[in-house]
């Protein structure tokens, strides 16, 4: 049966608690309560005792719990889409809420339908040696504001099928979102197997600092992820650290302007900037610079940005005035020192709601900060280049190695440059798609290990061998 969004918000809001406010209006749609310590570990204590009973029960259930969990989404995907929209701000309609809902459903399925079996190492006839992958434990789940329900699944889903239990803590941000999915998976699954808690990073430290936490996965900033690092040091628990990331693109002289516009659009704008594998840098050669600029401001110009409800709209707020800050004081600096606003720029700082206008900046510095910090909004920053190993020196200049891309009419050259690009991913003629069959992961400071595919199943269990 099916949850309207009353009876969905009714569920996981907490009357008296503090305010969560819808961040394109203004307006209070719910509260919540904050966990405090005794929580923590009173949550942490619910999945260690439901835990053995979990990585007991045979991989077939758990893979068909995992296909009633999707589809106990499906059954209440308009309700949940409306709370994410509600509460993160990006909209119903396009690469948003109703699409991040049902990305959670294909994750579970996909999760559910990935094959992991044991390798058998060595079998010369003396020597038999197998590998297995068991359960870690009971797995930390800590997530940021951008996709809250679709990041959490990406944690949750992998850790359930290999058998761990998980105490989930969604951004202070999102809790509502975080709440509201947790909601729906429990009404399928066995008490005590997906637990969640609230609460800003007091929480997310008490979590990772447990004693009886095997395991976190955690995405966030990579300043949060050292905190991380710093607080499991005394007990050694797994982590897989999905980091920041400052993507680059470069698109090389041979690219068709027109063609790709509309790719390094999505590619660069998606949920509003605020996507931790967008394209954040863009590179483009000189003898089609002007072209790219030109065609990708005409793209951009076109799509609406609005209040997240109204059907029309593709791109929203920002979540939260912090963001917000960042955006405005990187495209201001970027101004003040000389570069050309081709579009946007000028944010209505009076209006209820957080919202910048996709902002698209030409010949700029490559040493500017809206080029080498992560500025986590619309506002993208386009710099000119000659000699292609110049471009691919500031691409690589950074700490953050998330994802990158190559444009380019000639596939075989692309991939040549790809291969040079420091990033987990490089996407050719395309950004940030992900897929749940394909690893995702960062390297440098955009962290390290793998989720998605085996390889993501692996990362929520221990391997063992069996040797004789
Ligand atoms: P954040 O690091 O501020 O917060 C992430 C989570 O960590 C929140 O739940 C927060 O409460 C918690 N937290 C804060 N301090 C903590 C501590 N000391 N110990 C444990 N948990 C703590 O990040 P954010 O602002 O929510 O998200 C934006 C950042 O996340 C961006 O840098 C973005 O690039 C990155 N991100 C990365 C990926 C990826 O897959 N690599 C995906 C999405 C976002």
């Amino acid at each position: 049966m099916s949850l309207t969004y009353d009876e969905l918000l009714a569920a996981i809001t907490t009357p008296g608690g503090r305010e969560v406010r819808d961040p394109a209006t203004g307006e209070v749609i719910g509260a919540v309560a904050d966990s405090d310590p005794a929580d923590v570990a009173a949550a942490i204590a619910t999945a260690k005792a439901a835990q053995p009973g979990w990585a007991a029960t045979p991989d077939a259930r758990r893979r068909a719990l995992l296909h009633e969990a999707a589809d106990a989404i499906e059954a209440d995907a308009e309700a949940l889409a409306l709370l994410l929209s509600r509460e993160q701000g990006k909209p119903l309609n396009g690469p948003n809420a109703r699409f991040e809902v049902g990305a959670c459903a294909a994750w579970l399925r996909a999760t559910a339908e990935t094959p992991i079996e044991p390798e058998v190492v060595v079998d010369d006839g003396t020597t038999y040696a197998e590998l297995h992958y068991r359960p870690v434990g009971v797995v930390g789940a800590i997530t940021p504001w951008n996709w809250p329900m679709m990041i959490a699944i990406w944690q949750i889903a992998p850790a359930l099928r290999m058998g761990n239990a998980v105490v989930a803590k969604p951004s202070e941000h999102t809790t509502l979102s975080g709440l509201a999915l947790v909601h729906v998976l429990d009404s399928v699954l066995p008490a005590g197997v997906l637990v969640p808690i609230t609460g800003a990073g007091e929480a997310g430290a008490a979590l990772a600092a447990s004693p009886e936490i095997d395991k976190i996965m955690f995405t966030g900033s990579t300043a949060t992820g050292r905190r991380i690092v710093e607080s499991t040091a005394a007990n050694l628990p797994r982590l897989t650290l999905e980091l920041g990331g400052n993507d680059a693109g470069i698109v090389l002289a041979d690219a068709d302007p027109k063609a790709i516009a509309e790719g390094l659009f999505w590619g660069a704008f998606i949920n509003t900037g605020q996507t931790c594998a967008a394209l954040k840098r863009l590179y483009v050669h000189d003898s089609i610079y002007d072209e790219v600029v030109a065609e990708l401001a005409a793209f951009a110009a076109g799509v609406p940005m609005g209040v997240g409800t109204d059907e029309a709209n593709v791109l929203g707020p920002l979540q939260n005035a912090m963001q917000f800050d960042i955006v405005d004081r990187l495209v201001e600096a970027a101004k003040a020192d000389g570069a050309r606003v081709v579009l946007g720029g000028e944010p209505d700082r009076a209006a209820a709601g957080y919202f910048y206008p996709t902002t698209i900046v030409a010949d700029i510095d490559p040493a500017a900060a809206l080029v080498v910090e992560e500025q986590f909004g619309p506002a993208l920053p386009v710099v000119r280049y000659a000699d292609l190993e110049d471009a691919l020196a500031h691409a690589n200049a950074l700490d953050a190695g998330l994802g990158a891309s190559v444009w380019s009419s000639d596939r075989a050259r692309a991939r040549e440059v790809a291969a040079r690009l420091q990033a987990g991913t490089v996407w050719i003629n395309s950004h940030g798609g992900v897929d749940p069959r394909i690893p995702f992961g960062g390297v440098k400071a955009s962290g390290y290990g793998l989720e998605f595919g085996v390889d993501g199943l692996k990362a929520v269990a221990v391997p063992q061998v069996v040797n004789g």
